[in-house]
């Protein structure tokens, strides 16, 4: 029997831990031409984004790993995220990152953040070859790293999901709580489903504070 928590939370990273996109940024910066190629095959129904994003990642070359790195420097987090850490240790309470991103960028942009969290699921990259290729562990569908599946492999009575995008859709729902912003704030208020809007993880752990003293 799986240790079983009473709060549990899973966080998306690009554009929630982070202020900006980076994925996407750094695909549009180093493969310009490539990356609109394949935004227009996306828009037009032909290709997926887990096609898209594994057909621009696999046109890195692996020796353009370094570069990746480098755009990671001076990416800027989200307010309060160490502050929220600190408040979910209090608590007892485990973060689990779920990013359809890649892990050498979660890596190079939260540093020694990531021996915070209990656990941190991305995709790796194999630099065996000339280019690089994609290894996604939890693709589903038309998902490269399907978050709701992430969420069964832990045992807990809350889950509290914490997102901006479409691809934190799945997540949201299988959620009892949920805090969102940007895009996925703007599909809960449309589908009239409940959620929390943040800006910043000052404001998640205030309500989180509020919510668990009662
Ligand atoms: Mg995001």
């Amino acid at each position: 029997m799986r240790l079983e928590h009473k709060n549990i939370i899973f966080c998306d990273f690009d554009g929630t831990i982070t202020v900006q996109e980076t994925f996407s940024t750094m695909l549009m910066e180093m493969l310009p031409d490539k990356a609109r190629q394949v935004l227009e095959q996306i828009y037009a129904g032909k290709s997926t984004l887990a096609q898209g994003v594994r057909m621009l990642v696999e046109s890195l070359p692996s020796s353009a790993y370094g570069d990746i790195i480098d755009f990671c420097q001076g990416k800027e987090i989200r307010p309060g995220f160490v502050e929220f850490l600190d408040f979910l240790d209090q608590h007892q309470t485990p973060f689990v990152l779920v990013s359809g991103g890649l892990h050498v960028m979660v890596q190079a942009i939260l540093g020694p953040l990531t021996k915070r969290l209990a656990g941190i699921y991305s995709l790796s990259l194999d630099l065996n070859g000339p280019f690089m290729k994609v290894l996604a562990d939890f693709e589903e569908g038309d998902e490269l790293l399907a978050k709701a599946r992430v969420m069964q492999m832990y045992n807990y009575r809350n889950s509290i999901a914490i997102g901006d995008g479409v691809t934190d859709l799945n997540m949201g729902l299988a959620a009892q709580t949920v805090f969102a912003r940007a895009s996925l704030a703007k599909y809960f208020r449309s589908n009239q489903l409940d959620y929390i809007p943040f800006e910043d993880f000052f404001e998640i752990r205030d309500h989180l504070s509020q919510m668990w003293s009662k």
